[in-house]
Protein backbone atom coordinates (compact mmCIF):
# COMPACT_ATOMS: atom_id res chain seq x y z
CA UNK A 1 0.00 0.00 0.00
CA UNK A 2 1.33 3.39 -1.00
CA UNK A 3 2.64 5.70 1.83
CA UNK A 4 5.11 6.76 4.16
CA UNK A 5 6.97 4.25 6.31
CA UNK A 6 9.08 5.17 9.22
CA UNK A 7 11.06 1.92 9.91
CA UNK A 8 12.90 1.01 12.94
CA UNK A 9 16.59 -0.14 12.10
CA UNK A 10 19.35 -1.22 14.42
CA UNK A 11 21.02 0.50 17.07
CA UNK A 12 24.23 -1.47 16.75
CA UNK A 13 23.46 -4.99 16.37
CA UNK A 14 22.24 -6.20 12.26
CA UNK A 15 19.71 -9.09 13.40
CA UNK A 16 18.00 -6.05 15.51
CA UNK A 17 15.27 -5.98 12.66
CA UNK A 18 11.83 -7.34 11.99
CA UNK A 19 10.60 -9.62 9.13
CA UNK A 20 8.02 -6.61 8.15
CA UNK A 21 10.77 -3.77 8.19
CA UNK A 22 13.00 -6.22 5.64
CA UNK A 23 9.78 -6.76 3.02
CA UNK A 24 9.38 -3.37 3.23
CA UNK A 25 12.60 -2.03 2.71
CA UNK A 26 12.54 -4.44 -0.40
CA UNK A 27 9.24 -3.73 -1.92
CA UNK A 28 9.62 0.34 -1.47
CA UNK A 29 9.98 2.26 -4.45
CA UNK A 30 12.70 4.73 -2.10
CA UNK A 31 14.22 4.74 0.92
CA UNK A 32 15.32 8.22 2.51
CA UNK A 33 18.19 7.61 4.37
CA UNK A 34 20.37 10.33 7.00
CA UNK A 35 23.57 9.01 5.36
CA UNK A 36 22.99 6.51 2.56
CA UNK A 37 26.35 5.02 2.79
CA UNK A 38 25.46 4.25 6.92
CA UNK A 39 22.61 2.93 5.83
CA UNK A 40 24.46 0.99 2.19
CA UNK A 41 26.22 -1.14 5.10
CA UNK A 42 22.86 -2.48 6.20
CA UNK A 43 21.06 -2.73 2.58
CA UNK A 44 23.75 -4.55 1.36
CA UNK A 45 23.80 -7.11 4.75
CA UNK A 46 20.34 -7.70 3.79
CA UNK A 47 20.84 -7.78 -0.20
CA UNK A 48 18.22 -5.10 -0.55
CA UNK A 49 18.69 -3.11 -3.22
CA UNK A 50 16.08 -0.72 -3.81
CA UNK A 51 17.17 2.99 -4.38
CA UNK A 52 18.35 5.53 -1.43
CA UNK A 53 17.95 9.14 -1.45
CA UNK A 54 19.66 11.11 1.39
CA UNK A 55 17.20 13.07 4.02
CA UNK A 56 18.90 14.61 6.88
CA UNK A 57 17.81 17.98 8.85
CA UNK A 58 20.22 20.24 6.36
CA UNK A 59 18.18 18.93 3.66
CA UNK A 60 15.05 18.05 4.96
CA UNK A 61 13.07 21.15 3.80
CA UNK A 62 14.19 20.87 0.35
CA UNK A 63 13.38 17.79 -0.06
CA UNK A 64 10.11 17.07 1.34
CA UNK A 65 8.24 18.87 -1.23
CA UNK A 66 9.70 16.53 -3.92
CA UNK A 67 8.53 13.86 -1.19
CA UNK A 68 5.22 14.43 -1.06
CA UNK A 69 4.80 14.73 -5.11
CA UNK A 70 6.25 10.97 -5.13
CA UNK A 71 3.64 10.00 -2.38
CA UNK A 72 0.74 11.61 -3.98
CA UNK A 73 1.62 9.75 -7.25
CA UNK A 74 1.02 6.64 -5.05
CA UNK A 75 4.77 5.66 -4.59
CA UNK A 76 5.62 3.39 -0.99
CA UNK A 77 8.58 5.81 0.16
CA UNK A 78 9.95 4.47 3.56
CA UNK A 79 12.28 6.45 5.93
CA UNK A 80 15.15 5.28 8.09
CA UNK A 81 17.81 7.30 10.42
CA UNK A 82 20.74 6.08 11.06
CA UNK A 83 19.91 4.20 13.65
CA UNK A 84 16.64 3.36 15.40
CA UNK A 85 13.53 5.01 15.07
CA UNK A 86 12.72 8.07 12.78
CA UNK A 87 11.62 10.94 14.16
CA UNK A 88 13.10 10.39 17.47
CA UNK A 89 16.00 12.62 18.22
CA UNK A 90 16.45 11.98 14.31
CA UNK A 91 14.93 13.54 11.32
CA UNK A 92 10.67 12.49 10.40
CA UNK A 93 8.51 14.26 12.48
CA UNK A 94 7.96 17.13 9.74
CA UNK A 95 7.57 14.35 7.25
CA UNK A 96 5.04 12.87 9.00
CA UNK A 97 2.91 15.45 10.19
CA UNK A 98 3.22 17.29 6.52
CA UNK A 99 1.72 13.60 5.50
CA UNK A 100 -0.76 14.05 7.98
CA UNK A 101 -1.88 17.33 6.95
CA UNK A 102 -2.28 15.94 3.14
CA UNK A 103 -4.31 12.56 4.08
CA UNK A 104 -1.38 10.69 3.12
CA UNK A 105 -0.88 7.50 5.06
CA UNK A 106 1.70 7.74 7.77
CA UNK A 107 2.89 3.89 8.71
CA UNK A 108 5.20 2.83 11.58
CA UNK A 109 7.24 0.04 11.41
CA UNK A 110 8.33 -0.47 14.83
CA UNK A 111 11.78 -1.43 15.56
CA UNK A 112 14.42 -1.02 17.64
CA UNK A 113 14.79 2.51 19.86
CA UNK A 114 17.38 3.44 22.09
CA UNK A 115 15.37 5.51 24.80
CA UNK A 116 12.90 1.68 25.35
CA UNK A 117 15.64 -0.46 25.33
CA UNK A 118 17.93 1.32 28.00
CA UNK A 119 14.34 1.88 30.05
CA UNK A 120 13.27 -1.72 30.22
CA UNK A 121 16.54 -3.28 30.94
CA UNK A 122 17.53 -0.14 33.48
CA UNK A 123 15.78 -1.34 36.81
CA UNK A 124 14.41 1.86 37.45
CA UNK A 125 10.42 2.86 37.14
CA UNK A 126 9.33 2.18 33.76
CA UNK A 127 5.60 3.30 34.42
CA UNK A 128 5.82 6.94 33.71
CA UNK A 129 8.96 8.28 32.21
CA UNK A 130 10.02 11.67 30.25
CA UNK A 131 12.36 11.11 27.47
CA UNK A 132 14.32 14.27 27.23
CA UNK A 133 16.43 13.63 24.52
CA UNK A 134 19.39 15.78 23.74
CA UNK A 135 19.70 18.60 25.35
CA UNK A 136 20.20 21.76 23.64
CA UNK A 137 23.53 23.28 23.63
CA UNK A 138 24.45 25.59 26.09
CA UNK A 139 22.38 28.76 27.58
CA UNK A 140 19.57 29.04 30.55
CA UNK A 141 17.35 26.87 28.08
CA UNK A 142 19.57 24.02 29.21
CA UNK A 143 20.11 24.66 32.41
CA UNK A 144 16.27 25.28 33.04
CA UNK A 145 15.38 21.44 31.16
CA UNK A 146 17.53 20.38 33.29
CA UNK A 147 16.63 21.93 37.07
CA UNK A 148 12.81 21.12 35.27
CA UNK A 149 13.98 17.57 34.97
CA UNK A 150 15.55 17.38 38.72
CA UNK A 151 12.21 18.12 40.01
CA UNK A 152 10.28 15.30 38.19
CA UNK A 153 9.00 12.42 39.75
CA UNK A 154 8.84 10.19 36.42
CA UNK A 155 12.16 8.25 35.34
CA UNK A 156 14.26 11.22 33.16
CA UNK A 157 16.14 9.92 29.93
CA UNK A 158 18.76 12.17 28.01
CA UNK A 159 20.35 10.87 24.92
CA UNK A 160 23.90 12.11 25.60
CA UNK A 161 26.74 12.98 23.28
CA UNK A 162 30.14 11.46 24.65
CA UNK A 163 32.59 14.69 24.11
CA UNK A 164 29.39 16.20 26.21
CA UNK A 165 29.56 13.88 29.15
CA UNK A 166 31.72 15.28 31.58
CA UNK A 167 29.60 18.43 30.92
CA UNK A 168 26.13 16.81 31.40
CA UNK A 169 27.88 14.83 34.90
CA UNK A 170 29.04 18.21 36.24
CA UNK A 171 25.78 20.48 35.34
CA UNK A 172 23.96 17.48 36.48
CA UNK A 173 25.05 18.89 40.28
CA UNK A 174 22.69 21.79 39.51
CA UNK A 175 20.20 18.99 40.44
CA UNK A 176 21.65 19.48 44.11
CA UNK A 177 20.85 23.12 44.43
CA UNK A 178 22.58 26.61 42.74
CA UNK A 179 24.85 27.95 44.60
CA UNK A 180 27.70 25.78 45.46
CA UNK A 181 27.95 26.07 48.78
CA UNK A 182 23.86 25.32 49.16
CA UNK A 183 25.12 22.68 46.54
CA UNK A 184 27.47 21.09 49.12
CA UNK A 185 25.28 20.79 52.06
CA UNK A 186 22.41 19.63 50.11
CA UNK A 187 24.75 17.53 48.13
CA UNK A 188 26.20 15.70 52.12
CA UNK A 189 22.62 16.18 53.66
CA UNK A 190 21.54 14.04 50.59
CA UNK A 191 24.13 11.37 50.76
CA UNK A 192 23.64 11.22 54.65
CA UNK A 193 19.79 10.73 53.88
CA UNK A 194 20.60 8.26 50.90
CA UNK A 195 18.47 10.63 48.39
CA UNK A 196 21.27 10.68 45.88
CA UNK A 197 19.64 9.35 43.06
CA UNK A 198 20.01 6.60 41.02
CA UNK A 199 21.08 6.98 37.33
CA UNK A 200 21.91 4.45 34.64
CA UNK A 201 24.14 5.06 31.95
CA UNK A 202 23.27 2.61 28.71
CA UNK A 203 26.33 2.39 26.04
CA UNK A 204 27.13 0.84 23.07
CA UNK A 205 23.69 -1.32 23.67
CA UNK A 206 23.35 -4.13 21.54
CA UNK A 207 26.78 -3.77 19.83
CA UNK A 208 29.01 -6.36 19.90
CA UNK A 209 32.89 -4.93 21.43
CA UNK A 210 35.43 -7.27 23.17
CA UNK A 211 35.72 -5.42 26.09
CA UNK A 212 31.39 -4.52 25.84
CA UNK A 213 29.82 -7.29 27.19
CA UNK A 214 26.33 -6.88 27.66
CA UNK A 215 26.62 -6.73 31.81
CA UNK A 216 29.15 -3.70 30.49
CA UNK A 217 26.48 -1.75 28.89
CA UNK A 218 25.01 -0.67 31.72
CA UNK A 219 27.02 1.23 34.38
CA UNK A 220 24.57 1.53 37.51
CA UNK A 221 25.20 3.63 40.27
CA UNK A 222 24.28 7.21 42.17
CA UNK A 223 24.98 10.90 40.07
CA UNK A 224 27.60 11.16 42.64
CA UNK A 225 29.27 7.93 42.30
CA UNK A 226 29.07 8.57 38.67
CA UNK A 227 30.32 11.76 38.87
CA UNK A 228 33.59 10.07 40.85
CA UNK A 229 33.98 7.19 38.01
CA UNK A 230 33.49 9.47 35.34
CA UNK A 231 34.37 12.81 35.70
CA UNK A 232 38.24 12.25 34.42
CA UNK A 233 37.65 8.80 32.45
CA UNK A 234 34.96 9.85 29.58
CA UNK A 235 33.63 6.82 28.66
CA UNK A 236 33.12 6.50 24.75
CA UNK A 237 30.52 5.26 22.37
CA UNK A 238 26.53 6.26 22.34
CA UNK A 239 25.43 6.82 25.42
CA UNK A 240 21.95 7.05 27.30
CA UNK A 241 21.14 8.03 30.73
CA UNK A 242 18.74 7.75 32.51
CA UNK A 243 17.87 9.28 36.18
CA UNK A 244 15.61 8.15 38.84
CA UNK A 245 12.49 10.50 39.84
CA UNK A 246 12.46 12.55 42.73
CA UNK A 247 11.32 9.49 45.05
CA UNK A 248 11.72 10.91 48.44
CA UNK A 249 10.52 13.99 49.67
CA UNK A 250 10.78 15.34 53.02
CA UNK A 251 7.57 16.20 53.28
CA UNK A 252 5.83 12.80 54.70
CA UNK A 253 2.79 11.75 52.68
CA UNK A 254 0.66 10.91 56.03
CA UNK A 255 -1.10 7.68 56.29
CA UNK A 256 -5.30 6.71 55.69
CA UNK A 257 -5.39 6.71 59.25
CA UNK A 258 -3.39 10.18 60.07
CA UNK A 259 -5.77 11.81 57.77
CA UNK A 260 -9.01 10.44 58.46
CA UNK A 261 -7.89 11.56 62.15
CA UNK A 262 -7.49 15.14 60.78
CA UNK A 263 -10.24 15.29 58.78
CA UNK A 264 -12.20 14.94 61.95
CA UNK A 265 -10.80 17.08 63.53
CA UNK A 266 -11.23 19.88 61.39
CA UNK A 267 -15.03 18.47 60.90
CA UNK A 268 -15.78 18.51 65.04
CA UNK A 269 -14.02 22.07 65.08
N1 LIG B 1 16.41 7.57 16.57
C1 LIG B 1 17.29 6.96 17.53
C2 LIG B 1 16.46 6.10 18.48
O1 LIG B 1 15.37 5.66 18.10
O2 LIG B 1 16.89 5.83 19.60
C3 LIG B 1 18.11 7.99 18.28
C4 LIG B 1 19.01 8.79 17.40
S1 LIG B 1 19.96 9.97 18.23
C5 LIG B 1 20.61 10.88 16.87
C6 LIG B 1 21.39 9.07 18.73
C7 LIG B 1 21.50 8.93 20.24
O3 LIG B 1 20.74 7.80 20.67
C8 LIG B 1 22.91 8.68 20.73
O4 LIG B 1 23.65 9.89 20.89
C9 LIG B 1 22.67 7.97 22.04
O5 LIG B 1 22.35 8.92 23.04
C10 LIG B 1 21.41 7.14 21.72
N2 LIG B 1 21.82 5.81 21.25
C11 LIG B 1 21.76 5.35 19.98
N3 LIG B 1 22.24 4.10 19.91
C12 LIG B 1 22.61 3.75 21.17
C13 LIG B 1 23.19 2.58 21.73
N4 LIG B 1 23.49 1.53 20.98
N5 LIG B 1 23.43 2.58 23.07
C14 LIG B 1 23.12 3.65 23.83
N6 LIG B 1 22.59 4.78 23.36
C15 LIG B 1 22.34 4.83 22.03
Amino acid sequence: KPGLYLVGTPIGNLEDITLRALRVLKSADVILSEDTRHSGKLLRHYNIRTPLLSYHKFNESQREQRVLRRLKEGEIVVLISDAGTPGISDPGAELAKLCVDENIPVIPIPGPCAVVAALSASGLDTDEFTFVGFLSKHGPSRRERLTASANEARTQIFYVPPHKFSQFLEESSLLFGDSRYIRLIIFIVSLALGWSKRCVMAREMTKIHEEMSVPNQFWRGTLGEAKVRFLNQQPKGEMTLLIEGRTNCLVETPSEDQLEHELGELISR
